[in-house]
């Protein structure tokens, strides 16, 4: 290992992801922490990393508190309704009474917001999003960051977190590697905030071969911010809570502004609402859901899903009328720019021009995340003046390891968070953070220079596998005893895909399936042991694919546990095709045992806070 240099850091915080929530994180550790070491630690480059990498056209979660537009109570009811029921309420409207704050900083900072002429307002594209020119989003609030840290590390991947060995269950750190230098870094830390964003690339995508890459959620977000966690052995929740998005074809474009803003919506290829169609055999499956307004996410999929399947394919996006309006038409075009650029150029070589031709939709393969219409994550405690005893264990957006920390797309249970709602969290989270560090809860951690010496052997090791086995390619890549991060990726994404409920089987599933899918992803980890990287890059890709393989195992195993079809459009229980609302509404929790690998699941009571307590004042 001597070719690997050691650097060590010791911290007070330590935020790993300089995304959304990282950056909001490490913004407000310093605001309470004056006196603290605080240092982010990003895989990429903090100022265009990330699922806003890009850009982005709207900020999708501002109350408008001050103008009373809405009130966080509305958005518990918004997120629960999508959500089939299934949310932390205590997280989210914590979330939501904090983000306006947070988007009037975003103002101050800089960010260009669009303004209605008339009310002088932050203009609405809907009852939560209000328009934004995005593109330069990510360099504001990274600029925030880099003004609060002591120190910024860019190119740095973790790859596992350092537990004390004085304190059974309490956080010591982190380490990884530079992508770049190939040095290891060891981050010593009395806390440790995860917000490495969500997972992409677990089950196969749409675009193979050479498109691969264009998935819609960012494909560089492999899922560490759940791996992290599970080799801890912290508890997650609603992993099984996957996302499929309905988006413009190949492109994967956002649909929102143009639902919302443009007023565009959906037909078959007879140019017939097949929505409607589906009623009766949606109410079939899950009752009454059906009849909530807004028309829950899944459900919406699940009549396209159902449509194409019949054979009324290709769903398009009428396009035609709106686009008659110079404005909206420049609106519609602009959305791509802020954020999907790729977007307009599909369409400009597939000869769309919107104005005359309807563009084609498409539902995407799954994804997992823990900040937009869907809440797959850690399972975190909530703030003591909301949670009940349940959700509450000492300092808000704490895991259940000690120390250790969660925000964004990590923590699960609070859906509908977004860009803004991601940051709060970072802000909440790093705020609890710094009081464990105040109340002397990190006094006397304990980390080994064995326990970081082993896992720069682990970090390193498909480096050596590729240097002794490249002496065995029978051809190409071909070699009986290494296999590369893209042959270990696509077996991932082929359990995922054909047994796990993706697009092979339009998300079909069930508890056979499942368990054979386990059988698979066990063998795929044994063999993962010989993942061999040629180069710096491959071997961030052999540990983004540990990651993801982590991630998925955990998936699989709640996807099993919760027996029945909660969110039908998102994935399907073939053997329990009903939502089953006496057995099932509750949270599921899961927690990984890191001495023997194995999954334990429980149910957790789903609390309807905010309505219980209305009906308390009310009586
Ligand atoms: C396609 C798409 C469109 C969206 N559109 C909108 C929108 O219009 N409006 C809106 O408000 N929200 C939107 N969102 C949601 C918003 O982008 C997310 O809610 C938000 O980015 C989540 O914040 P996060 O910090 O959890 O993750 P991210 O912002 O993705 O940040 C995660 C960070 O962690 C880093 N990282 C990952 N692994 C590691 C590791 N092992 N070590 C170190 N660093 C690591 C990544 O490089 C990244 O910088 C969209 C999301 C997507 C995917």
């Amino acid at each position: 290992m001597a070719s690997h240099k050691t650097h060590y850091e010791d911290c007070d915080v330590l935020v790993v992801g300089g995304g959304m929530a990282g950056t909001g994180a490490t913004f407000e550790a310093r605001h309470w922490g004056r006196d603290l070491k605080i240092i982010c630690v990003e895989k990429a480059n903090i100022d265009r990393s990330g699922a806003v990498a890009q850009g982005l056209y709207a900020i999708n979660c501002y109350m408008g508190m001050q103008w009373g537009e809405n009130q966080p109570e509305d958005h518990v009811r918004y997120a629960r309704n999508d959500l089939m029921g299934m949310v932390r309420e205590d997280l989210g409207y914590d979330m939501a009474r904090h983000v306006d704050s947070t988007v009037h900083m975003f103002d101050e900072w800089g960010l260009p917001m669009m303004k209605n002429e008339k009310t002088g307002r932050y203009l609405r594209e809907g009852k939560w999003q209000i328009m934004i020119h995005g593109e330069s989003y990510k360099p504001i609030v990274a600029e925030a960051a880099k003004k609060s840290a002591d120190k910024i590390y860019n190119r740095i991947m973790i790859t596992h977190l350092l537990m004390d060995e004085e304190q059974e269950n309490r956080i010591g750190g982190a380490v990884g590697f530079n992508m770049r230098t190939g040095d290891f870094h060891v981050f010593r830390a009395k806390t440790v905030i995860v917000a490495a964003g969500g997972a992409s690339h677990i089950f196969k995508p749409r675009a193979v071969g050479e498109g691969m890459g264009r998935t819609w959620y960012a494909p560089w977000s492999n899922g560490s911010a759940y791996a992290l966690p599970i080799a801890v052995g912290a508890k997650m929740t609603q992993m099984e809570n996957r996302i499929v998005l309905c988006r413009f074809k190949d492109g994967y474009g956002p649909v929102g502004a143009y639902f919302l803003h443009l007023k565009t919506y959906t037909q078959n290829a007879n140019g017939e609402n097949y929505e409607k169609k589906w009623y009766d055999q949606t109410k079939e499956l899950v009752g009454d859901y059906i009849d909530h307004h807004p028309t829950p996410t899944c459900l919406r999929n699940h009549a396209f899903i159902q449509e194409t399947i019949a054979g009324g394919g290709p769903i398009q996006m009428v396009t035609t009328e709106a686009f008659q309006d110079p404005h909206l038409e420049t609106v519609g075009w602009e959305n791509f720019l802020g954020m999907t650029v790729g977007q307009a150029v599909v369409w400009a070589s597939q000869n769309i021009d919107p104005k005359y031709t309807n563009p084609e939709l498409t539902t995407s393969e799954p994804y997992v995340m823990g900040s937009h219409a869907t809440c797959s994550g850690a399972w975190v405690s909530g703030p003591e003046d909301l949670s009940p005893p349940e959700y509450f264990w000492g300092y808000n957006r704490m895991l259940t390891v000690d120390g250790l920390f969660g925000a964004g797309d990590t923590v699960g249970g609070s859906a509908h968070k977004f860009s803004s709602g991601s940051f709060t969290e970072g802000r909440l989270a790093a705020k609890a953070a710094v009081k464990y560090i105040q109340d002397q809860k990190a006094e006397g951690i304990k980390v080994t220079d064995k326990q970081c010496e082993d896992f720069k052997e682990a970090i390193f090791k498909p480096l050596e596998t590729y240097t002794v086995a490249q002496n065995e390619i029978t051809g190409g890549t071909v070699s009986p005893s290494y296999i590369s991060p893209i042959q270990g990726l696509q077996r991932l994404q082929r359990i995922m895909d054909e047994y796990v409920g993706g697009i092979a089987t339009n998300y079909m599933t069930n508890g056979n399936m499942l368990k054979r899918g386990l059988e698979l992803l066990a063998w795929l980890e044994e063999d993962l042991e010989k993942v061999g990287a040629e180069d710096l890059h491959q071997l961030m890709r052999a540990w983004e694919l540990k990651h993801r393989a982590l991630t998925s195992q955990c998936v699989t195993e709640h996807t099993m546990f919760r027996e029945e079809t909660r969110w039908p459009g998102y994935y399907y229980r073939g053997d329990h095709m009903k939502l089953d609302d006496e057995n099932w509404h509750c949270l599921t929790v899961s927690r990984r045992d890191p001495k023997t690998g194995k999954f334990s699941l429980e149910k957790v009571p789903v609390y309807h806070i905010v309505d219980e307590n209305e009906k308390k004042k009310a009586s």
